[in-house]
């Protein structure tokens, strides 16, 4: 049904593409869309979280080939197309005073390196639809912010012939989504498990995100039955993942009957939209006139900014959330850094 047309999913870590819209991505990929995962970076400065693989040799010695290995393999579980921009993890800084960000990490790299990267590969797969991070990264890790930094400036420039000359032809993706954590699924979650006389693992992640910006709900992409492939995608990033932790123990019924979708909020679209919608393709052209149209130069304002259809509001500031305070979320998972987290992202 989604024949001919093409999504791409930029990400910051490869795991991410995993635990955030991962079941989305597998779904338009199994319908016959065209589903290309960018990973900004290599993930070299992850931790082993599987207690199973911990110290390791084997893995220690060449981190960044062990997950390229594991990405290559979720990817194929997933059904996606793959690409590495190639910059360089900038890990997730701890401590008091926070330690600087190591040198040529790709948090620190100039914008327009990043962005004519990023360019590139959208002008090389030309995709229809592109989905990234909130301004808050999702969650507050320099490389989620960063991605969301780049893919908006590389989403205002890729249709434009006069940006990067050389990076392709220009191309123009009609809308873009955030993608992440979904704190109303997880209060569902929460509840049904109460309700069904379990244990939840969610009181202390809903009790944390009481102080994060409540993000707009605009779209709900029904693909349940693509969440045990999310799971198997995200257990391929073995040193990632602790197979035993609580994410992989929400009984799939009850994610069915609760929650059965993904959420997204739509950042910005070049197209008149009606929302909420239930199809990251709602409202495009036909196929027939679809590749002509994001070939065209976008309309432009006086400021040269793209002339939106739709532009989501940026939630009013709260509290920022200090990166220390999300320390111990995984409870008694060995999840006690970066990539911990973002397995428990898994919810969004
Ligand atoms: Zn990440």
């Amino acid at each position: 049904m989604s024949e001919g047309l093409r999504l791409m999913a930029v990400h910051a870590h490869p795991d991410d593409e995993s635990s955030k819209g991962a079941a989305s991505t597998a779904m338009y990929a199994a319908s016959g869309a065209e589903v290309m995962v960018v990973s900004c970076t290599g993930g070299e400065r992850g931790d082993v979280l599987n207690p199973r693989l911990q110290h390791a040799p084997e893995i220690e010695r060449d981190m960044p080939e062990v997950r390229r290995r594991e990405m290559a393999a979720a990817a194929r579980i997933l059904g996606v197309q793959h690409t590495w921009l190639g910059f360089v993890d900038s890990g997730l800084p701890e401590g008091d005073p926070l330690p600087p960000l190591p040198h040529g990490c790709f948090a620190l790299e100039p914008l327009e390196v990043t962005t004519e990267a990023l360019v590139r590969v959208i002008r090389d797969f030309r995709p229809h639809v592109l989905t990234t991070y909130d301004e808050n990264g999702g969650y507050p890790h320099p490389d989620h912010i960063m991605t969301h930094t780049v893919s908006m400036s590389a989403f205002e420039a890729a249709g434009d012939p006069l940006a990067y000359p050389h990076a392709g032809p220009p191309w123009q993706p009609q809308k873009l989504y955030y993608s992440g954590f979904s704190p109303q699924r997880l209060r569902k979650l929460h509840q049904a498990m109460l309700d069904a006389g379990m244990e939840s693992p969610f009181l202390e992640w809903i009790e944390r995100m009481s102080t994060w910006p409540e993000r707009a709900i605009h779209t709900h992409i029904a693909c349940s039955d693509y969440f045990e492939v999310r799971d198997e995608a995200l257990r391929a990033h073995a040193t990632q993942v602790d197979p035993d932790g609580h994410w992989f123990k929400i009984p799939m019924d009850l994610q069915h009957r609760v929650h059965p979708s993904e959420d997204y909020e739509l950042a910005r679209s070049l197209v008149p939209v009606e929302l909420p919608e239930d199809d990251l393709f709602a409202g495009l052209a036909p196929l027939t006139e679809l590749e002509e149209v994001c070939a065209r130069p976008p309309e432009r304002d006086g400021d040269g900014k793209l002339l939106l259809a739709h532009r989501s509001q940026v939630p009013p500031p709260v509290e920022q959330v200090e990166v220390e305070q999300l320390d111990g979320a995984a409870g008694d998972d060995a999840a006690d850094d970066d990539a911990g987290r973002e397995q428990e992202e898994q919810a969004s």
